[in-house]
């Protein structure tokens, strides 16, 4: 699947230290209105700030190329599914 994100490839994404190592996959994105970049996470209930890392939107689309569904979700919005493959959920967030 070819990158679809508006963003450039090299844009900068916040991921979880799990869905950066591979552990754990991605079943939740959410497009940051105020920081202004997209995040993306495993479904584990609580993370300490200090297990989030950076990545680029390319990296994450190389990881899980079924993100790419999420390029239209607007800012403030997010995104969650049950497994991969499964259907995203979206919700309007505050943030
Ligand atoms: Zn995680």
């Amino acid at each position: 699947m070819d990158y679809k994100f508006n963003e450039p490839k090299s844009a900068k994404c916040l991921v979880c230290s799990c869905v950066q190592s591979k552990e754990r996959q991605i079943l939740k994105v959410c497009n940051n209105k105020l920081k202004n970049i997209w995040e993306f996470y495993c479904d584990k209930k609580t993370h300490d700030k200090w297990s989030f890392t950076s990545a680029s939107m390319e990296q994450v689309t190389q990881w899980d190329k079924t993100v790419n569904e999420l390029f239209d979700l607007p800012p403030g919005h997010f995104a969650e599914r049950k497994y991969v493959g499964g259907t995203w959920q979206k919700f309007e967030r505050y943030y």
